[in-house]
């Protein structure tokens, strides 16, 4: 089991259990007082953990020590527009599987859905963390239209913009040829990106239009494939 904590771990440290976190651990997992679990908070890395107290509501971890310290995820962003709710949930906790720092969804000129919710996208990044073995929960951002996240851009982080119009040179090739440091990458809606859109993104010199292959992928299946892209060019 492995549990993200919202407070600081240290040596013999003590940590209070959220009720959510204490149904978890004693009535869904059924462990009791004794049992050894791994936990991390995003800074103080990963640490063994002793049940020292169980209850229906409440509970307390005993920290026993350290077992990896803390490190930092890539570079790498994910700005996405958002889709079906079960298809964002699926691109929240994929984005965090595949090592990204942060993950902004993008309202755009086809985006459907008006609403986002961010503390259901966060708890899947919190759940997908405790799952892959990370020390770090990637930032769910607040929703941000594409014009405004564009005019506010720091140009030294570079977008993987991914141009279903076929316009792009395939990913990989422009993922290798602009080679490491602070990325984005951006993905559509399921109807795309609006003309003006794409040319403003073409326009950019930080935006690199990139191609996922002559067939057009769903927008989950993109964010995906583009996070795989860059992972297996660049990252780690
Ligand atoms: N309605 C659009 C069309 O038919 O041309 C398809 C949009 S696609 C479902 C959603 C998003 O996934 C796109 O905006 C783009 O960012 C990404 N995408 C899908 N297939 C792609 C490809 N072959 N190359 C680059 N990006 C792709």
């Amino acid at each position: 089991i492995r549990l993200y904590l919202d407070a600081p771990l240290a040596a013999d440290g003590v940590v209070d259990l959220a009720r959510e976190q204490a149904h978890y651990l004693f009535v869904v997992m059924r462990q009791a007082v004794g049992a050894r679990l791994l936990v991390f908070n995003g800074t103080d890395g990963e640490w063994l953990a002793e049940v020292a107290e169980a209850g229906k509501r409440g509970g307390q971890l005993r920290l026993v020590e350290q077992t990896r310290p803390q490190d930092r995820p890539p570079d790498l962003w994910l700005m996405f527009a958002p889709v079906k709710k079960a298809r964002t949930d699926f691109i929240a906790e994929k984005a965090c599987e595949m090592g990204c720092r942060r993950i902004v969804p993008v309202f755009t000129r086809h985006t459907n859905s008006e609403r986002v919710n961010v503390d259901r996208l966060r708890a899947h990044a919190v759940e997908a963390a405790e799952q892959c073995g990370i020390l770090t929960v990637p930032e769910v951002a607040e929703p941000v239209a594409l014009d405004r996240l564009l005019a506010d851009w720091d140009a030294n982080r570079r977008i993987l913009f991914c141009d279903e119009s076929g316009a792009g040179r395939p990913a990989r090739e422009v993922l290798l040829e602009a080679g490491p440091g602070a990325w984005a990458v951006l993905t559509g809606p399921e109807g795309g990106f609006a003309p003006e859109e794409a040319a403003r993104l073409r326009a950019l010199p930080c935006a690199h239009a990139a191609s996922l292959g002559p067939r057009i992928l769903r927008a989950d299946t993109a964010a995906v494939a583009a996070l795989a892209l860059w992972q297996a060019s660049i990252g780690d």
